[in-house]
């Protein structure tokens, strides 16, 4: 199997069955985004605590990269610090403008190939913005 398609797997397999996906009442923080060129929509729920991330989940609708690119950003920063969370978004963001990580990130390396169809960049970065705000809202609601 080359890697292409095991790509192709993994986008497939977090689209069929979303890590973190539903309702998860009680988180501290809750953000919105959407990406109306697509109708991509995410509602995301942070709850970290003294700086560790304890837990991420989503709900939301859109299309199959929008939809795996969620599943795997949440199962990709369970654990984190909200730091290093930040810091792998920005990864992420670079490595889909084209820019190729210095590390190996894992599933998240699925999402390399949609650089190359910059209409799908937006959908599978969404997730990652919702991130940014809620850990942004997370640290203004701590100081
Ligand atoms: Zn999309």
């Amino acid at each position: 199997m080359d890697y292409e398609q095991l790509y192709q797997e993994i986008i497939l397999d977090h689209y069929r069955s979303p890590r973190n996906k539903g309702a998860c009442p009680g988180c501290g923080v809750t953000v919105h985004q959407d990406n109306p060129l697509c109708g991509d929509e995410i509602t995301l729920c942070l709850d970290e605590e003294r700086g560790q991330i304890r837990r991420v989940c989503f709900e939301g609708q859109g299309c199959s990269i929008f939809q795996a690119s969620a599943s795997m950003m949440t199962e990709s920063v369970d654990g984190l610090s909200t730091d290093g969370a930040m810091a792998l978004g920005e990864t992420v963001r670079q490595m889909m403008h084209g820019e190729p990580p210095a590390e190996d990130l894992g599933d998240l390396m699925a999402l390399e190939g949609v650089a190359r169809f910059p209409v799908r960049v937006k959908c599978a970065l969404l997730p990652w913005t919702a991130l940014r705000q809620a850990l942004a809202e997370s640290r203004e609601a701590a100081a």
